[in-house]
């Protein structure tokens, strides 16, 4: 047992820099943005990092400090006030909350702040500013962050999720936790071990069951087990975040500096030989109708608008695959969830049971394509409030901000007033929509719906239509990135960890 006083924060946002669409301090209050026991209330018992650290402190007798919780969903680049109030909200907090003995802060490490390419890293800076150099900081990553030099230089404790879908976020709190309190108990040192590739694979093929990322997360579970070695995080990055500092990256913390340098090197080579696993070639928009509609089996085949998943910073309103369903005449399919408020006000104004004519999508980003104009039905409405019942962020409520279900002909669509992905079948369930009753599902989502819906489909066929979370890096027109970089250019010369030095 412990009587430590140890803080807990979050700080989650993946910022997709090509967005039109910027994300400020309303999208956080929307998403998440709590203080003090508020955070209790919100987290304790979810399968999150948050809920991991409470956990974790609780068990062993910790004082559990809560100082602020700031999420949103991924979108475009954070705008620098909403930055500023969340990050000013959180030293104000740590500084009232002082003595602490250590910090638990859960960060996903792909945010982008308007004139700030590296958030993550002032924010951890600052907050060593506040508690001095020897305070014991444990944090979470995301396995798409883009870490940087900078995060690294303040802690070594930093745990990235070894899944995608992400489904182990609990057990990285766990984990960051229980080294957090071991360093305090055994009044240990640890130190990291990172390399920075010059590679930002796109997210199609970084799935963790299979594939390359399989392979490399079984090599560092098997690196944890030598000696001297705590962790070993392999991170995709995030490559809609124009930064000097994107990409993939390899974090190992190791009691024993010189066994972690062994085991980042020999990560970075494997991941770099194996870059162009990460490439798929996916089918277009008719080419994938046309699969699915010769479908016969049991289950729904799943057209997946990856291009359009707002979990990567899509808008949620694209309508490339919607108008060819459509012209299609295709039946019994779902389509869904189509972010777009002004068509759920429509909804809601007409009433269910209404029959009007409707403008769906291509709001935001109409250059993916226009507003299909349709004949619908009003067939039910809600405030879009469920928790996850699938294996992601379980138990979490969610708030779509307001849904309706309207169905045009052959096809149920789900409008709702906020951009999200369709990762739980509850989104579909909670307003009356079974989606294994439909034959064919077109989603906007990307991966980490296989969680949840794997299990209850037949196929998935991953779509290449327009949009902004395309996995055709080349089409995006970067500036800040470093150059060389793959699979944008190829690389020649030495790779920077081979010739020595270049490990934190
Ligand atoms: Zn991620």
């Amino acid at each position: 047992m412990t009587n430590h006083r140890i803080g807990i924060a979050f700080c989650y946002h993946e910022s997709h820099t090509f967005s039109p669409v910027k994300t400020d301090i309303r999208a956080f209050e929307q998403e998440c943005l709590v203080e003090g026991d508020d955070i209790l209330s919100t987290f304790r018992g979810t399968r999150t990092e948050v809920g991991g650290f409470i956990d974790v402190l609780e068990q062993n007798g910790a004082a559990v400090v809560p100082l602020v919780c700031a999420a949103a969903i991924p979108s475009g680049t954070v705008t620098a006030s909403a930055y500023e109030t969340i990050e000013e909200r959180m030293l104000a907090a740590i500084g009232r909350a002082q003595p602490l003995d250590g910090i638990l802060l859960a960060l996903h490490g792909a945010m982008v702040v308007e004139g700030l390419a590296d958030p993550e890293g002032r924010l951890l800076s600052r907050i060593r500013a506040i508690v001095g150099a020897d305070l014991p900081i444990a944090t979470t990553l995301d396995l798409h962050a883009n870490v940087t030099r900078q995060m690294v230089e303040q802690t070594p404790m930093q745990f990235g999720f070894k899944t995608y879908p992400h489904v182990d976020m609990y057990e990285q709190g766990v984990r960051a936790a229980s080294l957090l309190l071991h360093s305090l108990a055994a009044k240990q040192v640890y130190h990291a071990s990172f390399i920075k590739l010059p590679m930002m694979p796109p997210s199609i093929n970084m799935l963790t069951q299979e594939g390359p990322m399989h392979d490399l997360v079984e090599l560092a579970r098997a690196a944890e087990e030598r000696e001297g070695i705590v962790n070993v995080s392999v991170f995709g990055g995030f490559p809609y975040s124009d930064i000097p500092d994107v990409g993939a990256s390899i974090l190992v913390i190791a009691a024993d500096k010189p066994a972690g340098d062994r085991v980042a090197r020999f990560l970075a080579d494997k991941m770099w030989d194996q870059r162009e696993r990460f490439l798929l070639s996916l089918p277009g928009i008719q080419e994938a109708v046309d699969e699915a509609l010769r479908w016969e089996g049991d289950r729904p085949i799943v057209l997946a608008d990856v291009s359009d998943n707002p979990l990567s910073g899509g808008t949620g309103d694209t309508t490339g695959l919607l108008s060819e369903l459509l012209s299609r005449r295709v039946r019994n399919a779902l389509f869904g969830a189509l972010y777009d408020p002004e068509t759920l006000d429509a909804c809601r104004r007409a009433g269910v049971g209404a029959e009007l004519t409707l403008r769906l999508g291509g709001k935001h980003s109409p250059e993916f394509g226009a507003p299909v104009e349709v004949p619908a039905k009003v067939i039910r409405l809600s405030d879009g409030r469920f928790r996850n019942q699938g294996p992601m962020n379980t138990g979490l409520l969610v708030d779509t901000n307001g849904a309706a279900h309207i169905r045009v002909e052959g096809i149920d669509l789900l409008i709702t007033g906020r951009a999200l992905s369709a990762n739980d079948p509850e989104l579909f369930r909670h307003i009356g929509i079974e989606p294994t009753e439909k034959r064919i599902l077109a989603l906007k989502v990307k991966n980490h719906f296989r969680a949840a819906f794997e299990p209850l489909v037949g196929r998935i066929i991953n779509v290449d239509a327009p949009g902004l979370a395309s996995n055709k890096l080349r089409n995006f027109l970067y500036r800040h990135i470093p150059r060389p970089i793959w699979p944008i250019d190829d690389w020649k010369g030495d790779l920077p960890w081979r010739k020595g030095g270049h490990t934190a």
